[in-house]
């Protein structure tokens, strides 16, 4: 049944123990693999500059894959802050500068529903690992308010189980990246540890979750879709993350992105650019390892 959270709803004893839940996950965080233990109500981690949900935009975006975007648009908010840090963060203002407003969850809830008035297919959260239990509990409040439309979850894939226990429970369609299967890579360019085993738990995960997706009318209504960025300087990385989803299970659904463009720390490097013979070389590569479920970009 979807969205999740109107059944949800109807089951107190279920909600209130997901609560708790949240409230755990808040006060000894390990929403990501950072782990950092603190407790958010006291203190900020390196992940966002807040005690409090903080928004950079709620939007209306027709540039996400037509499944998500389909022609009323996805309803994207871009959370402030991030767990990762990029060096070559396509959204560094937002991620790394943490621009943004804070929101009390009152106020997020009301923000929601508004988007839903404009009449978006879903609610699209983008990067909001750090921000899972009041993203919840904001989201619970909504559904209250009439939110009835499915939730997309966007994340950098860096998720641990624990934050996974509470997310499958409300988000309706899981969209990680899988970034990297080295993980020296991932500290290189992201400045993280053990990306690889966090990132790979947590697409078996939600794979054994969501062994199929459903749509209805071409968009997307629950499931999973992997998203992974082709770093033109790092080409071999991408072919490893292919077969590496092939061994898990090749007909996951795989989305390859090619709109890299050099910013933030790596903006000098204007050279850097995808090119579509290589773009397309990869493509075969996936059409050859009968990998089928693969949405591309135009160039
Ligand atoms: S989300 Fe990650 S980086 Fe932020 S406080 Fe929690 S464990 Fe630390």
């Amino acid at each position: 049944m979807y969205p999740k959270y109107i059944e949800l709803i109807k089951d107190k004893k279920r909600l209130n123990e997901l609560i708790d839940l949240a409230d755990r996950l808040w006060e000894s965080c390990e929403l990501c693999g950072r782990r950092c233990r603190i407790d958010r109500n006291k203190k900020t981690g390196p992940c966002l500059d807040s005690k409090d949900i903080k928004v950079a935009s709620f939007a209306v975006h027709n540039g996400e894959e037509p499944p998500i975007s389909g022609n009323k648009g996805a309803g994207n908010v871009f959370f402030s802050g991030c767990s990762l840090n990029c060096e070559f963060c396509q959204n560094y203002p937002i991620s790394q500068l943490f621009v943004g407003n804070e929101l009390s969850i009152d106020e997020f809830t009301e923000k929601l529903i508004k988007l839903q008035k404009k009449g978006v297919h879903n609610i699209n959260l983008v990067t909001a690992t750090h921000l899972t239990p009041l993203v919840f509990k904001g989201i619970i409040k909504a559904a209250e308010l009439g939110l009835n439309i499915p939730i997309i979850y966007n994340s950098s894939g860096y998720d641990t189980l624990q934050n996974y226990s509470l997310l499958r429970e409300f988000v309706d369609v899981f969209l990680p990246d899988v970034k990297y299967i080295d993980d020296g890579l991932a500290k290189k360019y992201s400045n993280i540890k053990d990306y690889n085993k966090i990132n790979i738990d947590l697409i078996k995960a939600i794979n054994k979750d969501n062994p199929e997706n459903i749509y209805e009318d071409g968009m997307i209504k629950k499931g999973l879709v992997i998203r992974h960025l082709v770093l033109p300087f790092e080409i071999d990385n991408t072919y490893k993350v292919i077969d590496e989803l092939i061994n898990i299970d090749k007909d996951m659904t795989l989305s390859v992105m090619n709109q890299y463009f050099p910013a933030f720390n790596r903006a000098e490097k204007t050279a850097e650019k995808l090119d579509s013979i290589c773009y397309n070389r990869i493509l075969d590569y996936i059409v050859d390892n009968n990998m089928e479920n693969v949405w591309i970009q135009e160039e």
